[in-house]
């Protein structure tokens, strides 16, 4: 298959290129910066002929590079791991509208169109509760800021034209080295690791081996369209995440982080770690899905290398 990745120099982005390369796929990475000008490769690896950089305007002068794609995933956009000041609210939502059009005018520009776009979402798509059970029939919130931009950012696929579309709803995604959990596991590596404000919110999650799976999945079957959960089947509370992160580890969980100090500290950004997401799989499972890692205990015995 022939396959373009917007955002493929990030950590899900990089992560998929390596399992499509490794399955002999062609994969082509959209950046804003082209490959010579993020620096050398980490590695001492022969350049992949199946392995293409190129940069927004590169694609802007020749959209025809894009001709018979089979699929574009579309991950690019700001982090939102930031304070959530006006501006930086202003970028997230932003670079992910822009990117989006991007891609709709290439690919209305092209002869043959893509037959499938898998376009990155959040299941803040959903909103928050303390108890509600979001699949992908649920109704989409829209009061807050990240349940408006994943919102809009839905919408916005709308605008490419593909054969198929695949929105993924993605939860907080486990990696050992990369992503949200180093960040997660630091107070337990200290000996300071406890429940968050009152530990019932819960966390929906997914490992990055089961993420990058799920996009390959989605690749490999037609039948696969529209909303489709990233998450693992076992969301689980704040305070049982964090018990089995110290479990994993050999560390205690004991030492309790009141809602006001992450409040406090990281101002309306905190809503990532104080609302309440529960999401299941539904359309995944039913497609014949299986994770690696269902639950979290087996989770965290990975990612902190004690399988
Ligand atoms: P990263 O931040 O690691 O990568 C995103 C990529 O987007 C970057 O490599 C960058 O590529 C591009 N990018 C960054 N800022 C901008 C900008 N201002 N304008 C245009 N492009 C930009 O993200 P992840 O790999 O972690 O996530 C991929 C997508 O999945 C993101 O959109 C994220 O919101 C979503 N997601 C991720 C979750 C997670 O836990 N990681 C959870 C839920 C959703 P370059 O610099 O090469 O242009």
């Amino acid at each position: 298959m022939r396959i373009a990745i917007a955002g493929g120099t990030g950590f899900i982005g990089s992560a998929l290129k390596e399992a499509l390369l490794k399955r002999s796929d062609e994969v082509w990475i959209i950046s804003r910066r082209d490959a010579g000008a993020r620096g050398p490769v980490a590695d001492n690896r022969k350049p992949d002929a199946r392995l293409h950089n190129v940069t927004w305007s590169m694609l802007e002068d020749e959209p025809s590079l894009l001709e018979g794609m089979d699929a574009i995933v579309n991950l690019a956009g700001e982090s939102i791991n930031q304070r959530w000041t006006a501006g930086a609210k202003k970028r997230i939502l932003d670079s992910r509208l822009s990117s989006s059009a991007r891609i709709a005018k290439l690919a209305h520009a092209l002869e043959h169109k893509p037959s499938l776009l898998i376009q990155a979402s959040g299941i803040a798509a959903y909103g928050s509760s303390p108890d509600a059970v979001f699949d992908e029939s649920g109704a989409m919130a829209d009061n807050d800021f990240l349940s408006n931009v994943v919102r809009r950012w839905e919408q916005a696929a709308d605008s490419v034209p593909a054969g198929r579309h695949v929105l993924l709803r993605t939860g907080v995604v486990l990696d050992p080295k990369k992503g949200a959990f180093p960040l997660m596991a630091l107070p337990y590596r200290l000996y300071g690791g406890g429940r968050i404000g009152s530990g019932k919110q819960w966390v929906s999650w997914i490992h990055i081996k089961d993420m990058v799976r799920l996009i390959l999945f989605c690749l490999d079957h037609q039948r696969i369209r529209g909303p489709v959960n990233a998450c693992a089947p076992e969301p689980a509370m704040n305070d049982e995440f964090g018990r089995a992160i110290g479990k994993a580890m050999g560390r205690p969980h004991y030492l309790p982080v009141p809602s006001f100090a992450m409040r406090v500290l990281l101002g309306e950004m905190s809503a990532l770690l104080l609302d309440s997401q529960r999401a299941l799989p539904r359309k995944a499972l039913k497609g014949g899905f299986r994770f690696l890692y269902p639950d979290v205990e087996r989770a965290m015995l990975d990612l902190v290398g004690r399988k």
